[in-house]
Formats: structure tokens, sequence, C-alpha cells
């Protein structure tokens, strides 16, 4: 193999996802840049690949890049793999991607499974446009922020959510974006245990707090965009009441943020 950065998708659950071409790549490089060693040997040793590894992770990415340089400069190649899924994708990887590029040597990918997609594929929401939102501020505040601003967004919108906050999420989004807006939880997809649940957030929030197993594995969240005809002023009193409701009893925030926008107080908040 000519000195060549590939960056190789790994399965997010079902082992069998891994492609014939991921094997043969793995196989073939010099060495496997990994974000985390433990897990990678373990996917590695399944399959029978032994190739050294080397740790890239967000704390020493910046540190190793220019190392992995040189050894691509001096005619190594080296795959790229994070634990689960397509690298890159809220995962580590984009500025060793860059410097690479930069120096001029080929970054090919080896594309495959990435839950994002795989959660869109089964959602049964419009996929002609999307927009991918990672994983939502930890902090309450900032969450609620961040979904405010989403709140009129027309594009079908995509989230990564991890067991102990899918609750805490869901319901910022009932609130920011309505009860009624038609979203979909993608649950430990191509695991043992995968469910994909439809219905509008308040219904999600509902199911989801009922049944304990719904708060477990990984989550994807897709939710539908804002219709084109959105009423902007339900969208503001919306972002107004998301804001107020971190440092004001609910129902005097759904008031303010209702005579601050002209929106209707029981479009901004259930009670
Ligand atoms: N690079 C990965 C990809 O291509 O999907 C994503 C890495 S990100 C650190 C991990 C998040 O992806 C999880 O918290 C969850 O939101 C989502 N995820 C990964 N595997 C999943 C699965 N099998 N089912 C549902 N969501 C999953």
């Amino acid at each position: 193999m000519p000195a060549t950065l590939h960056v190789v998708a790994t399965p997010i659950g079902h082992l069998g996802d891994l492609s014939p071409r991921a094997l043969e790549t793995l196989r073939g490089v010099d060495a496997i840049c990994a974000e985390d060693t433990r897990h990678t040997r373990q996917l590695l040793a399944h399959f029978g690949v032994e190739r050294p590894l080397v740790a890239l992770h967000q704390h020493n990415e910046e540190a190793q890049v220019a190392q992995l340089v040189e050894r691509l400069r001096a005619g190594q190649s080296l795959a790229l793999v994070s634990d689960a899924g397509t690298p890159l994708v809220s995962d580590p990887g984009y500025r060793l991607v860059r410097a690479v590029r930069a120096a001029g040597i080929p970054v090919s990918p080896v594309p495959g499974a990435c839950a994002a997609i795989a959660a869109l594929s089964v959602a049964g929401l419009a996929s002609d446009r999307f927009a991918f939102e990672g994983f939502l501020p930890a902090k309450a505040g900032a969450r609620r922020e961040r979904l405010a601003r989403l709140a009129a967004e027309p594009r079908t919108l995509i989230f990564y959510e991890s067991a102990h906050r899918i609750e805490a999420s869901l319901a910022d989004m009932a609130a920011a974006f309505g009860d009624d807006r038609h979203a979909v939880l993608a649950r430990e997809l191509t695991k043992l245990f995968e469910t994909v649940l439809d219905g509008a957030l308040g219904e999600l929030c509902q199911r989801v707090a009922e049944d304990p197993n719904q708060r477990k594995g990984e989550f994807v969240l897709i939710v539908d965009g804002a219709g084109e005809d959105a009423d902007a002023r339900i969208v503001e009193g919306r972002r107004l009441y998301a804001k107020l409701a971190d440092h004001l009893p609910p129902s005097t925030a759904a008031k303010l943020a209702a005579e601050l926008s002209g929106a209707p107080r029981k479009a901004l908040y259930g009670g």
C-alpha cells in the first residue's frame, strides 16, 4: 500500500458490519491509530488482525499529529479508527486528517457504519435535508439555549445522546420544540436490544419515563424540522421560555414569554 491515511469505519454494534475492505485495509497498514487501543485491540482480536496500535484521542491528538505525518512521509501507511462507527463523526481525527491533507499525502475513506445515518435510514422522517447536531451541551442552561436556537430549523435534526441524559434532553426538546413535534428515538442500533420509538416528543418523554429499559444504551434522536410555515411568534416565544425557565417558575416564565413574543401561552408550555 502506498503511504496513505485510511479512515476506516468500524461497527456500531453488530460485528458483521465491518466490511471486507475495512478488514483488508486494517490487515495491510503499518499501524492503526485508535481512540481507545484496548477497545480496538478486542475488535482486531475478534478478526485475527495483529497490527501495532497508536493511541489517538481528544487529549493527545494535537501532540501526535506531527509524528504521524512523519511516518506517512517516510512511506508508511496508517489507518484511523474510532471506538465505533465513522471516525470524525462526534469522534477524534479531524486535526490529523487536516494535517495529512496539508502535507499533500492522500487520505482515503473506507466507509461503513455511522449511528446518525443508520438511525435516519429507519426514522421515516424527511431525509432530503438534515442537520447533524451531535451531542447537546451537558449543562441544562446551555442545552436549552442550543435547542431554543434550533426551534425554527426546517431541516430534520439529528442528535446523539447518552443513557444518563436521554430523559432530560427529551424533556428539554419537548419544551423547546413543542410536545407535538414528531420525533424518532433509535436505541442500541444493530445490537440485541435495538428499539426504534416513534411519536410526538411529549409521548416519547412519557414512554421513556415509564420504561427504565428505554433509558439504557446508546441513542440517536431524530426530530422533525419545524414546518416551513412555523409561526415566528411561537418559535420566539419558545426560545424566550427556554431561557426564562432557567430562572423563574415555569408558569411565570411562560406568562412573560407569551407577553414578550405575542404567542399564546399554551403554545409555549404545557401548564
Ligand atoms: N463515530 C460514531 C458514529 O459514526 O456514529 C459516533 C461516536 S459518538 C462518541 C457515540 C454516540 O453515537 C453514542 O453516544 C450514541 O449517541 C451514538 N451511537 C453509537 N452507536 C450507537 C448505536 N448502536 N445505537 C444508537 N446510537 C449509537
